[in-house]
């Protein structure tokens, strides 16, 4: 049975979009759409959505898309600023020194929690006069007739629309309904994340890791307020710490001292953050994937953010690709009408960009989690030296504010 079509045929320019997912490019993807005038449906299938746990780093080119959405300030006045990226062995030896001012005066990034920058795109969301389905998870995406129809879990009908945007994350359940080759590589690395108190502003400024070989990392990020309504308006940080899959219920049955001895040996310095760490329920195990597809679109369906290029979090890029996508949609759906045209040109646009991140990523993850010793031991001996050569660092610092776009040269051209 099909429901009645939501576009108007007389319009070239407003589609009747739905977004499936309401993540960081959901919900950005949602927020341009409709200020471009396009009818927008967002579908979420939790009913209250709000990512839990980690932090995230906003890169200077997220900020910038955030910019545009008009949604920086208010990330900025939640989140914190985080100036500088500094790695060390457990001697206290730096391996990473890499501040953003020196890419760019001025430039830095904004260490956020989670649920934070969810917030402020869901009340922008709600602000917008898009139609919003919470509590909807879409279990069918199909093309038919020139049209894309979607089916929400279980229900009768489908509902049609011209254009569908599918960002229901790393473990898409949709993906595989589309035409498109794709492939997805679970890490054998993820981490235990929490989010703690900073009573001392010790950790502010800058996002910290200390490094054994690739076999134990540990990070710590500021990352401001907890979202509301916590009462707790202190500065926060978040801390991960590295964590093989197969190992983690061997971890936790060690006890909870033992792996706080450990981190206090490669870390002492995190002794009062690790003092509010009760149980393991305090911290959330993530585990990451790559997510490897091309072209990004078929007819009228393109995919974004994870769900179409998910890497692992070693390069603090996914919320950043996430909001680059949604505006380079709405930018190439603005320069040509036509769905099926306009999707070619995002995945032209984005190829560049997503193609050296993906590899970057995967190519850096090794060098921070595995069982490894030959390619850490190099990265001891050689970032610091990289770091200080200006050439290097220049690529360094690039690679970090999101704005690289091929291994020597090309670089993201937003504005
Ligand atoms: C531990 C960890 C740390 C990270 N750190 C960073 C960092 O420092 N910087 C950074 O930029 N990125 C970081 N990332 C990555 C970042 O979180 C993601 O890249 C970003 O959130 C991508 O958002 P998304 O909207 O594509 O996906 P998601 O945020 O996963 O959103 C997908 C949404 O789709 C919904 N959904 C799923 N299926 C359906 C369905 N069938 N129907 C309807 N809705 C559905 C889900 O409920 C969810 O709300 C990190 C990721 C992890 C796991």
């Amino acid at each position: 049975m099909s429901a009645p079509i939501l576009s108007d045929p007389g319009s070239s320019r407003s589609h009747a979009i739905a977004v499936i997912g309401a993540g960081t490019a959901g919900m950005a993807a949602s927020l341009f759409l409709s200020r471009a005038g396009h009818r927008v449906t967002l579908f979420e299938r939790v009913a209250a959505p709000g990512p839990v746990g980690a932090g995230l780093l906003i890169q200077p080119t997220g900020l910038y898309v955030l910019e545009q959405l008009g949604l920086a300030a208010p990330v900025r006045a939640c989140g914190a600023r985080v100036d500088r990226l500094l790695g060390a062995t457990p001697r206290g030896r730096n391996v990473m020194d890499l501040r953003y001012a020196d890419l760019a005066p001025g430039w830095h990034g904004i260490g956020i929690h989670r649920g934070a920058l969810s917030d402020t795109l869901w009340s922008a969301v709600q602000a917008a006069g898009i139609t919003l389905r919470p509590g909807a998870a879409v279990d069918m995406v199909e093309q038919r007739d020139g049209h894309v129809r979607i089916r929400q879990h279980a229900a009768a009908i489908f509902e049609r629309f011209d254009l569908a945007v599918v960002a229901d994350g790393t473990f898409s359940q949709l993906r595989a309904q589309i035409a498109i080759p794709h492939e997805i590589t679970v890490y054998p690395w993820g981490a235990w994340w929490t989010i703690l108190r900073d009573p001392d502003l010790r950790f502010q400024g800058a996002l910290r890791q200390r490094y054994r070989r690739a076999a134990q990392m540990l990070g710590v990020m500021p990352v401001g307020q907890l979202p509301a309504p916590a009462a707790d308006a202190g500065p926060h940080v978040t801390l991960f710490w590295s964590v093989r899959r197969n190992a983690e219920a061997a971890l936790r049955a060690r006890g909870l001292e033992a792996w706080k001895d450990e981190v206090l040996a490669l870390a002492p310095e995190a002794a009062p953050l690790l003092a509010q760490v009760a149980g393991f329920d305090q911290l959330t195990f993530a585990t990451y994937a790559d997510v490897r597809m091309v072209p990004w679109h078929h007819q009228r369906v393109v995919v974004v953010g994870d769900a179409a290029h998910a890497t692992s979090p070693q390069l603090g890029q996914g919320a950043n690709l996430a909001l680059i996508d949604a505006l380079v949609l709405a930018r190439c759906l603005a320069a040509q009408p036509e769905i099926i045209p306009a999707l070619a040109a995002y995945t032209a646009a984005r190829r560049a960009h997503l193609n050296y991140y993906q590899s970057a990523s995967s190519l850096l993850t090794p060098i921070f989690q595995s069982d490894a010793w030959l390619l850490p031991l190099l990265r001891d001996l050689l970032m610091p030296l990289a770091c200080r050569l200006p050439g290097v660092r220049g690529q360094m610092l690039s690679t970090l504010a999101g704005s690289k776009a091929g291994w020597l040269w090309g670089s993201l051209q937003l504005e």
